[in-house]
């Protein structure tokens, strides 16, 4: 039988583990017995790769010709390393990493390793990942998935039977980086709720702000000799808090010409000195908790991952504001590799169980603990693309799928596109990962070039539904449709253009554009609202959205019962729109039916030079019908068109009289609201196409 092998690369050490014989996941050491190798590349003389201790006290001997940290590179395709006589990429550099690590299982284990797990951060974005998996191939090795690593620390922590489902947020604070993410860790599955971080947070921030202590005991004449040798501070200060993680205070001594320069660094001053860096992680915590609408009395406990949470001031800061005390039973440096052997234990016994022929006996687990048999996560990034805004002035990143939802994942979205015709078109999409409409804050995946349009047909305008996906280790796909005749279009990825960003931060190009649009949605939300009837409306919604073209289509909301609240201004931004449909509730403009939308919609939409239009939706009959009646005529009467919707004990005639023509009053039952507001949409986007 292959053995389950899984290996966590490390920005600054590595390690790779199996489930062995027991059944139990376990560390696979090196031939001298260490567990960690040091994610670190140095050359021989003939130029040959050598991996880990070796290369690293070359490195500490002053051998320019060492890469490390590496990692941090990993998706930027200019990035080369000079060593060994020749230039090496991020994945290369990778690459003998794992060939080292593959070479130190299969020597201790005896047989070959092909098909492996490998751990990733959280937050690593396509390309980063894209290049993890090239370096996998690289080292000739098969990756089974990509895992992320808080998700393979809270695996190996919930490898024990439990009586009940935990809740747990995983802290993670490295070298380089923080990560927290929520797991919740129940008898059959282990899913990660959701995930916040910093990527420029880490133990060496606390480096520095344990320099700056050092520094402030110095003599003005010290720290001039100090500061023709910086490296040396900054080593000593990360030898320091190591000290001070075990003892109260710590003594600085470097001897530099001649002298000796001393000082001594004390754990409170330490704390104090990087209380800030501290009240970030908290701050991050609580976002990730309000995002995912839970407080501390939902979490079990704080999991604590990364070489810094060995910091004491870490651990009291997590009871501080957890009220628990941080949870043991992991170690900190072995966790990911041990998680990440343990998916690829759950991965191989689901393929031998969908390999199994009928009547023949299910095969032997392969992972012996107790603990959930099924791991599923979400994506850190929201995925989205560069579009023009609603007024056309500027680009903006539009949000397609939203952060925090659980992969693999799919979203399909129309857009219109202006045809030549004559066999040449190209679609162009860019393909963002991040959350801010900001196009100089995302990172880009890749120009996708959409082609196959036929060259007949004498359509000047396409609707092509693209389906964006993340898979199971949270890579991005794109698929393309014509929706005349249902065709599939070829869709290839492209390097990005060197003026990637800086072509977004000009305005778009005037002429020859599609015709933008402003939608608002106008729901009721009196008291009959409440329950199922809100839900469906919320469903009805998004479906709504998710057949706009969100780039030349914005979208307000608006919510009325006995007073009228604009919910959200008409915006492109496919997040925004998704936490307002999120925030819809009943009885924030009380619970009987006195308003009516109409005015709201006509001053929101008076200045809008687009096709504007309004969907209403009803349940019931409103109290002032004649006034509303006269209101939505004077919206027809500025070229607001009017689609009125209506079920449950909604007025037909009433809604007649509001609608902009008869058409335009839609009459449903609950449960094919989704049904008729995704059509509505369909039309308006097909419309003029
Ligand atoms: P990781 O990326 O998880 O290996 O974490 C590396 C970081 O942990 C580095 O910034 C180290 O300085 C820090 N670290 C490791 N051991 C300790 C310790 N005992 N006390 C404080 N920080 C530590």
């Amino acid at each position: 039988m292959e053995p389950a092998v899984g290996i966590d690369l490390g920005t600054t050490y590595s390690a790779v583990a199996w489930v062995n014989r027991d059944g139990v996941p376990e560390i696979i050491p090196d031939a001298l017995g260490e567990a960690l190798t040091p994610s670190v590349v140095g050359f021989d003389a003939s130029g040959t790769p050598i991996v880990g201790a070796g290369a690293k006290v070359a490195q500490a001997e002053g051998e320019e010709a060492v890469a490390h940290l590496f990692k941090r590179w990993m998706g930027d395709a200019a990035f080369r390393f000079g060593g060994g006589g020749r230039e090496w990429t991020p994945p290369e550099l990778s690459a003998q990493v794992l060939g080292h690590l593959k070479r130190q299982a299969e020597e201790a284990l005896g047989t070959a390793v092909r098909r492996v797990v490998v751990t990733v951060p959280e937050y690593f974005t396509h390309p980063e990942r894209e290049a993890t998996l090239k370096a996998g191939r690289l080292a000739g090795l098969d990756v089974l998935r990509l895992m992320s690593e808080p998700t393979a620390a809270a695996l190996a922590y919930g490898l024990r039977p439990a009586a009940e489902t935990r809740r747990l947020l995983v802290y993670d604070l490295g070298g380089g980086t923080f990560d927290i993410s929520l797991v919740e860790i129940g008898a059959e599955e282990l899913r990660v709720v959701g995930a916040e971080g910093d990527h420029e947070l880490g133990g060496r921030d606390w480096d520095d702000r344990l320099v700056g202590e050092l520094l402030r005991q110095l003599t003005t004449e010290e720290s001039e000799l100090l500061a023709d040798r910086p490296g040396a501070l900054l080593v000593e200060a990360e030898r320091i808090k190591r000290t001070l993680s075990a003892r109260r205070a710590a003594e600085l001594r470097i001897a530099i010409e001649g002298r000796t320069i001393r000082a001594t660094a004390t754990r409170e001053g330490f704390a104090a000195a990087s209380r800030d860096l501290v009240e970030m992680t908290g701050h991050l915590t609580r976002k990730l908790l309000e995002e995912v609408d839970l407080t501390w009395d939902d979490i079990t406990g704080v999991l604590p991952v990364g070489g810094s949470t060995r910091m004491p001031m870490i651990r009291e800061f997590i009871e501080e504001i957890s009220g628990k005390p941080p949870m043991a039973g992991i170690h900190p440096d072995h966790a990911v590799a041990l998680g990440a052997a343990a998916q690829a234990a759950l991965l191989l016994e689901a393929e031998a169980e969908a390999l199994r022929l009928p009547g023949t006996a299910v095969a032997e687990p392969i992972l012996r603990l107790g603990g959930p048999r099924k791991v599923s996560n979400v994506v850190a990034h929201s995925l989205g693309m560069i579009a023009e805004s609603a007024d056309r002035e500027r680009y903006l990143n539009s949000v397609l799928l939203p952060r925090n939802q659980r992969i693999p994942s799919q979203a399909t979205r129309p857009y219109k596109f202006r045809l030549k015709g004559d066999g040449s078109d190209e679609m162009e999409i860019f393909l963002t990962q991040g959350e801010t409409e900001n196009v100089q804050d995302c990172a880009y995946l890749g120009r996708y070039i959409v082609t196959g349009f036929p060259a007949k047909g004498g359509r000047r305008e396409a609707v092509v539904d693209v389906t964006y996906s993340y898979d199971d280790s949270a890579l991005v796909d794109v698929a393309a449709v014509d929706r005349v005749g249902g065709a599939r279009l070829d869709v290839k990825v492209e390097q990005l253009p060197e003026d990637i960003p800086g072509r977004f931060l000009l305005p778009p190009a005037k002429g020859g554009g599609r015709e933008p649009m402003t939608v608002y949605l106008a729901f009721d939300l009196s008291g009959s609202m409440s329950g199922p009837p809100l839900s469906a409306a919320k469903g009805a919604a998004r479906a709504f959205v998710g057949q706009l073209d969100l780039t030349t289509t914005a979208v307000g909301l608006i919510g009325f019962s006995d007073s009228v609240k604009v919910e959200l201004k008409a915006t492109n931004n496919g997040s925004s729109i998704e936490r307002a449909i999120q925030r819809l509730r009943v009885g924030s403009t009380g619970y009987g039916n006195d308003a009516d939308p109409f005015d709201k919609i006509k001053e929101l939409l008076r200045r809008d030079q687009h096709r504007r239009f309004a969907v209403v939706l009803a349940d019931g009959v409103w109290s002032h019908q004649q006034k509303a009646i006269s209101r939505a005529r004077a919206c027809h009467g500025v070229g607001i068109e009017v689609v009125a919707v209506g079920f449950g004990g909604a007025d037909h005639g009433f809604l007649r009289a509001v609608a902009s023509s008869d058409e335009q009053a839609l009459f449903t039952r609950m449960g094919e609201l989704s049904d008729v507001f995704g059509t509505i949409a369909r039309e308006l986007t097909e419309s003029g196409a």
